[in-house]
């Protein structure tokens, strides 16, 4: 087990132009951390996670695991263990085979690898497998002989890089719950890769979040869903996502229509515009006669006990659109305008507008 540290790490691709794909990453991971790196595609998940397996060359800068500084070791010293999205798995090799290959390759004794086989076997619910070939497994399956593979090891730290986007939605969401769990019960330090925010934060103690190369926020689900750094962690995190508009400003406060949110006292110092983050769930439906913004509505998707209420906003302003969540039993109908205000507990976030 060890803890990882990137210290202004950097990887440019050659070409013209060259592309900077991980741009001066600083990041400290815990021992024992399940840390995700989450972004957009392009955004430099891959490669900064291939950096530290030791896949990719490090420009500049360096990279630590416990007290050793790996920059320029090979992916072989640096005792970590890879689950790449494909599994890669050997497919004329039994599960047992498979799990057990990385072991022997290191001439561990077969009665040491058939032990430690049987024991992630155990964890991982394939005992019944062990003999079957990959392409007699289902998809679930293989992705468990993939953790397998690694488990095995017991390396300092566990590298995955989209490890479920091979399964359908519902396996997705159970396997991302066992692999939460098996972490926590072996303890090994953990980088974890997607593109899918809702993995993260189910997923990750810390969730950094990357955009062209450049790393955003690093901070719990919870800080980051309160505190965003910026617009756009605030717009890549949560689902619905934040509804996030550039709106005037005057001395008396933003203004969203009739409703004037004051702001605090310095926040927008001569700014003449601020972009406003209101999450689906800080809005609701009032009545005509109270503080509000007029909206279309354009769509409702019922999810049973709620349903969020998509609507264009009468603001003056072209396309602003906004979306809501509100009650499910009773979604007014698709074309109607209706009256947004404010809960009384609605969170605002204030952003410079740009960031
Ligand atoms: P992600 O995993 O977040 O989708 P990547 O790390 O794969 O992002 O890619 C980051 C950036 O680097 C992208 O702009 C991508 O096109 C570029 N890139 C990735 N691999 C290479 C490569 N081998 N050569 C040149 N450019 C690359
Ligand atoms: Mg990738």
């Amino acid at each position: 087990m060890a803890e990882v540290r990137y210290e202004q790490a950097s990887r440019i691709y050659p070409g013209t132009p060259p592309v900077m794909a991980v741009d001066r990453l600083d990041l400290a991971i815990d021992d024992g951390e399940f840390l995700v790196l989450v972004g957009p595609s392009g955004s430099g998940k891959t490669t900064a996670l291939r950096m530290l397996a030791g896949l990719e060359e490090i420009d500049s800068g360096r990279i630590a695991i416990g007290d050793r500084d790996v920059t320029h070791a090979p992916p072989k010293e640096r005792d970590i263990a890879m689950v790449f999205q494909s599994y890669a798995l050997y497919p004329h090799m039994t599960v047992g085979q498979n799990m057990g290959f990385a072991l022997k390759l290191r001439g561990v004794p077969k009665e040491t690898i058939s032990a430690k086989v049987t024991e992630a076997a155990r964890l991982l619910d394939l005992e019944k497998y062990l003999d079957r070939k990959p392409k007699a497994l289902s998809g679930g399956q293989r992705q468990r002989v993939a953790m397998g593979r690694a488990i095995v090891r017991e390396p300092s730290v566990f590298l995955m890089d989209e490890p479920l986007s091979n399964l359908d939605a519902k396996l997705r969401v159970e396997t991302r719950a066992n692999i939460a769990a098996l972490q926590a019960r072996l303890g090994t330090t953990t980088v974890y890769v997607t593109h899918d925010q809702v993995e993260a934060m189910t997923m990750g103690h810390r969730v950094a979040v990357l955009k062209d190369g450049v790393l955003h926020q690093c901070d719990t689900p919870r800080t980051l869903y309160e505190r965003p750094a910026n617009a756009f962690v605030a717009g890549f995190i949560g689902s619905p996502a934040m509804n996030l508009h550039t709106v005037p400003v005057s001395e008396r406060g933003a203004h969203l229509g009739e409703v004037v949110l004051p702001l605090p006292r310095g926040a927008t110092a001569d700014l003449t515009e601020v972009t406003l983050g209101i999450r689906p769930e800080a809005l609701r439906l009032v009545g005509p006669e109270q503080d509000g913004f007029k909206l279309t509505v354009e769509l409702v998707e019922e999810l049973g006990a709620d349903a969020y209420l998509h609507g264009k906003a009468l603001l003056g302003a072209p396309d602003q659109r906004f979306v809501l969540r509100v009650d499910g039993r009773t979604p007014p109908a698709i074309g109607r305008t209706v009256n947004a205000g404010l809960r009384d507990t609605g969170e605002i976030h204030l952003f410079h507008p740009g960031t």
